[in-house]
């Protein structure tokens, strides 16, 4: 056998998968900041999207942890049901809610984080080869996800000259989407989006629902909103909701729950996909099709993540409190936002408003090379498509003054 021929068998990994890069690029980013901190060097690493407190340590919600030990261990151990325990769906559609009447047209299924609520929707709602559709800066994982699942990602400009939403952009892209594959799945991580902190206002409501009903008139339309971040913002975290109601009626709206941010709890992986649909007969197609693609894809989700969170949820005690020491977190994360708004200001660096969330991004048109010389300092930020990523939630009050500092070296320094 020829060596060529003797290579190709032993390549038993089918071509899709053959070059792939398990190592998430910011884990390896992380990875090399973790790497030069033991070998002394004073590092900086704001790459991760972890809230950690002022002395660098994970920032837990006490009550949350307690409500994990309380569990007992043999309704832990158990498998949980496939679409995922019925108190903590209801508790879930609840939480996502609040009083307003849109959910009484939801159901709700487990997956693993906000991740397989993106990665069901990707497989029910996008034929094999169709592409997502999401703004120009989004969460480099979207489009992993739609790579595994067979799927593309397409984007839309994101900001409009004037720092908005740019809906005119969205609109063209909705046409394109709708006349190559008459369906559109849309991802919109609002509010604090990741990784611009950036929320939708009223005004980008305001122009953005007319645009989406008559876009569902065309084609058939799946809006996907991504609250992984909404309980890090200013506000109203559900003021979303009510945007949405003329919409209802014509698209399926699906909704990302995470409880990995808003319980401090990453590693549990407890999620929920929502489906709001009007039409009976279809919402249950929806539900059994969710169902079906957990079974086929994780089988069941962690029972005493479930289990927990829903007592978090529920119990008003306990809600209160979680409400309370999560109310301390972000007013950590605020603190460090405004004075890096202000320093950046001074600093004349560019960036698009910040509501919330854990992140910011500063606009240079040679992200690369701006992190390479921030990493030259000793300062690890995360380049993205037009801009470097920023995670005020892993970076220490103290070291916001070196991390402007170092912005403004590597964006201008990359610009020269
Ligand atoms: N969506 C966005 C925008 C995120 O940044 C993340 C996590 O970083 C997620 C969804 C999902 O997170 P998880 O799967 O941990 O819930």
């Amino acid at each position: 056998m020829s060596s060529r021929a003797s290579e190709a068998l032993a390549r038993r990994l089918i071509d899709s998968q053959a070059e792939r890069r398990g190592d998430d690029p910011i884990f390896a980013l992380n990875a090399e900041a973790a790497r030069r901190a033991r070998s002394g060097e004073d590092v900086l690493n704001s790459t991760l999207g972890t809230l950690l407190d002022e002395s660098g340590r994970l920032a837990l919600i006490p009550t949350v942890s307690d409500a994990f030990a309380r569990i007992a261990p043999e309704r832990a151990a158990a498998y949980a049901p496939i679409a995922g325990a019925p108190a903590f769906l209801e508790a879930v559609l609840a939480d996502a809610f609040g009083a307003s009447a849109l959910a009484r047209s939801a159901i709700a299924v487990a997956t693993p984080g906000g991740t397989g609520a993106l990665s069901l929707s990707v497989a029910c709602f996008l034929e094999p080869g169709q592409s997502v559709l999401t703004s120009s800066y989004y969460w480099s994982p979207y489009e992993t996800i739609a790579h595994q699942a067979g799927r593309a990602l397409e984007t839309f400009e994101m900001f409009a000259p004037d720092g908005s939403l740019n809906v005119s952009a969205l609109d063209r892209a909705l046409v394109r989407s709708g006349e190559r594959q008459g369906r559109t799945l849309l991802f919109l991580n609002t509010p604090c989006h990741n990784p611009t902190g950036y929320s939708l206002d009223e005004r980008d409501w305001n122009e953005l629902v007319p645009v989406l009903a008559r876009a569902a008139e065309r084609q058939r339309l799946t809006l996907l909103v991504d609250v992984a971040y909404a309980r890090f913002g200013r506000g109203d975290p559900r003021r979303w909701v009510a945007p949405l109601a003329p919409l209802a009626e014509r698209a399926t709206l699906l909704v990302a729950w995470s409880a990995s941010k808003a319980f401090t709890q990453y590693g549990a992986r407890v999620g929920a996909c929502i489906a709001l649909e009007q039409d009976p007969a279809e919402r249950e197609r929806i539900r059994s099709a969710l169902g079906y693609a957990c079974r086929g894809t994780w089988s069941n989700c962690n029972h005493l993540g479930m289990l927990a969170i829903a007592e978090c949820l529920t119990d008003p005690t306990l809600s209160a409190r979680v409400e309370r020491e999560r109310a301390g977190l972000r007013e950590l994360l605020f603190e460090r936002a405004r004075l890096f708004s202000a320093l950046a200001r001074d600093a004349r660096l560019s960036h698009p408003r910040y509501e919330g969330g854990f992140f910011v991004t500063v606009f240079t048109s040679a992200p690369e090379r701006a992190a390479a010389l921030m990493r030259e300092r000793g300062v690890f930020v995360v380049p993205i498509a037009g801009a470097v990523r920023v995670a005020l939630c892993s970076t220490p009050l103290a070291a916001i003054p070196r991390l402007v500092d170092a912005l403004s070296a590597g964006v201008r320094g990359a610009a020269s």
